[in-house]
């Protein structure tokens, strides 16, 4: 994946008169924000560098630090990585402080020309690949750990409580926001490679270092297919990501030396401790 470091890039430069954002804790982020960049028509005739030095400073102090988005995905699939994520951007109203945004380039909202010609534009495959792989794999392992429930599009209706009344990210983003959320259908069906594999059977993928030790250790006997796509991993453990299984659980842990960096989860042991919850809690039930 081609991501470009421009937090601190002379190719993007930052207002000198008001080079940062506003500090936070990144302990507070608990939502990711996506958009798209819409208003510029077809995104097609400019380029993301345009794009993106438009928005930057322009020395004046007129502007804000930076591009207003920590993430910027142009349609070739390449990431600008513009802010820390301890800088709060400015990106969803009354929502910045505990959210990171994320920013797809084009417009997705269908509208119609002076010459009653419907434009329709879709996020390109490149582009929800990068958004994909920006969620699973690069924000866990740079402290961003949240569940995909925490995933939602501008105009959201969860968004809207704070002011965010926009149509962004546009109609042809919206449902593909929702569906990741509520279902966990991934935003990418990527290429099958291998690296990358899909199972028709139950409809989710199996990348890298899963489907490696997937196929070594009796993948399909011993785990089953995957039900789920990789996700983060409870945001207070070591586990970067997981991903759930017919038969059980594989949990990421890359702070663990090899062989013991992919692990299979204690679902045996979990699902015990759940059993005697419930005894108790009919225990308790019954006693009253
Ligand atoms: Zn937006």
């Amino acid at each position: 994946m081609k991501l470009l470091d421009y937090r601190n890039s002379p190719k993007l430069p930052r207002n000198p008169a008001n080079p940062y954002y506003w500090r936070r804790d990144e302990s507070i982020i608990s939502t990711i924000v996506i958009h798209h960049t819409a208003g510029n028509g077809d995104v097609f005739q400019v380029t993301a560098a345009d794009l993106l030095r438009d928005w930057s400073s322009d020395g004046s102090g007129a502007y804000g630090p930076h591009t207003s988005y920590h993430y910027f995905i142009s349609p070739e699939g390449i990431i600008y990585w513009c802010n820390y994520h301890w800088e709060i951007a400015w990106h969803a109203a009354n929502a910045n402080t505990f959210s990171i945004g994320v920013a797809l380039q084009g417009n997705f909202e269908p509208w119609t020309d002076d010459n009653g010609l419907l434009h329709s534009n879709n996020p390109t495959p490149a582009q929800l690949e990068a958004l994909q792989w920006l969620l699973v794999r690069h924000l866990p392992a740079n402290g961003v750990k949240l569940g995909r429930d925490r995933v939602y599009g501008h105009g959201d209706p969860w968004l809207q409580q704070f002011g965010n009344n926009t149509a962004c990210p546009g109609a042809n983003m919206r449902q593909r926001v929702i569906g990741y959320r509520t279902k966990g259908v991934p935003f990418a069906m990527t290429t099958e490679n291998e690296t990358h594999v899909y199972f028709p059977e139950t409809q989710h993928h199996l990348s890298l270092g899963f489907l490696v030790w997937w196929r070594e250790n009796g993948g399909l006997q011993i785990l089953g297919y995957p039900i789920g796509e990789e996700e983060s991993g409870p945001a207070a453990s070591e586990i970067q990501s997981q991903q759930w299984f017919e038969r059980g659980r594989l949990e990421y842990h890359p702070a663990n030396l090899d062989p013991y960096k992919i692990q299979l989860g204690l679902v045996g042991r979990e699902c015990r401790a759940l059993q005697e919850r419930v005894k108790e809690l009919e225990a308790e039930l019954g006693a009253a």
